[in-house]
């Protein structure tokens, strides 16, 4: 693929013909995985994510369980077909440092103190990439908290925003992606706090602050969009009685905090981060891929 001579055209419309504040359209289906607890499949322009989230339920091994809060595991994985040429299979790099900002991107909203000892996986498995892949992901995964019943203080939405030929533009397009001169993606609640940032490239301050009230208006329509999908998903449920979530054997509110802390014979919280740093690490090494771990651990889950 090479540069495209120019990327707007006279009427200032985009290679794509969006103006230049307009997101690629998005589809969200709920509920598509049986074996996950929640799931979400979603299509925006030309990617296509898959999110299934199981849990929460009884972290294993148990001393790395936290006594006063669930952990949240979150895995970005590009399926080796997803772009043109195959991409080598397994976390890389970038996959990690995906999987690690997007797990941070949920922290501010998932009410993870109601679980405590219990583990929330998040799999977000990009199936076709288009340029935005981590921004479609987070929110695919978003709408399988909701479905698998996750308490959250709201939303995240997710969107990029960049610069072209000069110009910034919402949600870039892979031409963009690939040969603008700015990627910003950010994820933020519903009431406009940002819970992840990053940037490729350069802007000016004032090109900053015009790009990020821009990516509001992105994350804004994304909001309404994964709220009609839910609202299409639950309205069915009006008038059914929702079942509290059982944690290993312990209804939710008869989780007691104290209690944990008392009978619990786990490690530190320090032995707990140390252990969470050799998954990392691990993962970098590729000495042993935490698939494996957490898919023998979607196994033992199933008596929750
Ligand atoms: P994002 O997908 O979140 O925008 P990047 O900016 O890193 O993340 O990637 C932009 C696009 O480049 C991806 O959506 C994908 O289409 C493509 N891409 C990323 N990594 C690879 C890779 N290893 N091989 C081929 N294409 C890739």
């Amino acid at each position: 693929m090479s540069k495209p001579e120019k990327f707007f055209d006279e009427n200032g419309l985009r290679l794509d013909g969006r103006r230049v504040d307009e997101i690629r359209p998005m589809k969200i289906e709920i509920g598509v995985l049986s074996r996950a607890d929640g799931s979400c499949y979603l299509e925006w322009g030309n990617n296509k994510v898959l999110a299934g989230v199981f849990g929460p339920r009884e972290l294993h091994p148990r001393r790395m369980q936290r006594p006063d809060t669930a952990i949240v595991r979150y895995r970005y994985n590009m399926a080796a077909f997803s772009v043109e040429d195959r991409i080598r299979p397994g976390q890389n790099r970038r996959a990690t440092e995906i999987s690690k900002v997007s797990r941070e991107a949920f922290e501010p909203v998932v009410l993870t103190h109601l679980y405590p000892g219990a583990v929330i996986d998040v799999f977000a498995e990009i199936l076709q990439a288009d340029a935005g892949t981590r921004t479609a992901a987070i929110n695919a995964a978003t709408i399988a908290l909701a479905d698998a019943g996750i308490p959250m203080k709201g939303l995240i939405s997710a969107c990029a925003v960049g610069k072209v030929d000069g110009k910034l533009v919402l949600d870039l397009s892979k031409d963009e992606d690939n040969y603008g001169d700015a990627d910003l993606p950010v994820a933020m609640t519903q009431d406009g706090d940002i819970t992840l940032i990053q940037m490729d490239g350069n802007l000016t301050q004032d090109e900053f602050k015009e790009a990020m009230e821009l990516v509001k208006v992105g994350c804004k329509q994304i909001l309404e969009i994964q709220r009609e999908a839910l609202k299409g998903k639950f309205s069915q449920f009006d008038t059914e009685e929702i079942e509290p979530k059982i944690v290993a054997g312990v209804s939710e509110s008869e989780v007691e905090i104290d209690e944990a802390v008392e009978t619990d014979d786990t490690g530190t919280e320090e032995e707990v981060e140390d252990v969470e740093e050799d998954i990392v690490s691990n993962d970098e090494n590729n000495e042993k891929p935490d698939e494996n771990a957490d898919y023998e651990d979607v196994e033992e889950g199933e008596d929750k």
